[in-house]
């Protein structure tokens, strides 16, 4: 039985697991992935860092804990019930613990569009208020079709050249004048090591140095969800100590929504370890 068992390896992961194992605690680290930290080309404005891309901070946090003796897997987790202590099952194993953080982060909705996946990071992004700075002067699109992706032209607008709105095929709920729009379909993006084209369906291409996703946010909240956890606009709610209305269960980072930035997971991810330690201390 562990004391603790957090789900996310991403920075409110990993940063609850220090303040819990200093503490005396033992704790597991489920994470399937990087989450949206690899998604990070390059961070600028974390404190004390000029420079790091997600990836190398990804595995400096690990590499962080690991030492300190935390166990990190690589596993998806499908399932948490709850009975006095918690029972995680995961593709391929069932682990007991006391007590849960969730720091499961932000899915965010993307396309099956080809082309996508392989340019995530070089040049397809999901965030313009992180990486609009990056296109000064650039020319780039926006794909969505409602009030999400409205903000996102307006966050872009003063920063880049030009920004056209692609709605794929999709009506634009709120029509906006200002916005230059492109309705057709997307058939795939294009380029060599980053993103340079976008060809719609009828083949005709736009020359494009970025693309900004923003077809809304998908929940992270399915597991919290089947709980029995409160939920508020999607996201998963909890009170000042970071605690869900379950008693042992607490969520920290995007997952829980505000600003999806690396400062603040770090921040909730340390406090929802800090209540952790003093739940188990009784
Ligand atoms: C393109 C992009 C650029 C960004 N740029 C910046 C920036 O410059 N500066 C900045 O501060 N922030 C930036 N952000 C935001 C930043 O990445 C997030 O705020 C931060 O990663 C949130 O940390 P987290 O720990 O809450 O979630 P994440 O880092 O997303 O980690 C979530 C973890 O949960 C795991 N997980 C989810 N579901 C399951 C499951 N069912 N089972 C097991 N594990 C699961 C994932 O595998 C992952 O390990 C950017 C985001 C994006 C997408």
């Amino acid at each position: 039985m562990y004391d603790c068992i957090i789900i996310g390896k991403g920075p409110a992961g990993i940063s609850s697991a220090l303040y819990i194992k200093r503490a005396g605690f033992n704790c597991l680290v489920i994470g399937k992935d990087g989450g949206n930290l690899v998604k990070n080309e390059l961070i600028q404005n974390y404190y004390g860092i000029e420079e790091i891309s997600g990836e190398e901070l990804l595995l400096k946090g690990i590499k962080q804990i690991e030492k300190l003796g935390v166990e990190v897997i690589t596993d998806e987790v499908i399932e948490i019930e709850y009975n006095n202590s918690f029972t995680v099952k995961t593709i391929n194993n069932i682990y007991n613990s006391k007590t849960i953080i969730l720091a499961t982060g932000n899915t965010r909705k993307t396309l099956n569009i080809n082309g996508i996946k392989e340019f995530e990071g070089k040049g397809i992004s999901y965030c313009a208020v992180c990486d609009g700075f990056f296109y000064k002067n650039k020319e780039v699109a926006v794909i969505g079709n409602g009030e999400y992706a409205i903000n996102e032209v307006k966050h872009l607008l003063p920063i880049v050249k030009k920004v056209t709105l692609l709605t794929n095929g999709k009506e634009l709920k709120n029509k906006n004048s200002e916005i230059n729009i492109d309705t057709r379909e997307i058939k795939q993006f294009l380029g060599e090591t980053r993103l340079q084209e976008i060809e719609f369906k009828d083949n005709e291409k736009l020359k494009v140095d970025g693309v900004f996703i923003a077809i809304g946010t998908a929940t992270s909240t399915d597991l919290a969800q089947k709980l029995g956890v409160l939920i508020k606009e999607n996201k998963i709610a909890v009170n000042d100590k970071m605690q869900t209305n379950i008693n042992g269960l607490y969520a920290a980072g995007d997952c829980i929504g505000g600003l999806l930035q690396i400062s603040k997971a770090v921040y909730e991810g340390a406090k929802a370890g800090l209540s952790v330690v003093e739940y188990l201390k009784g």
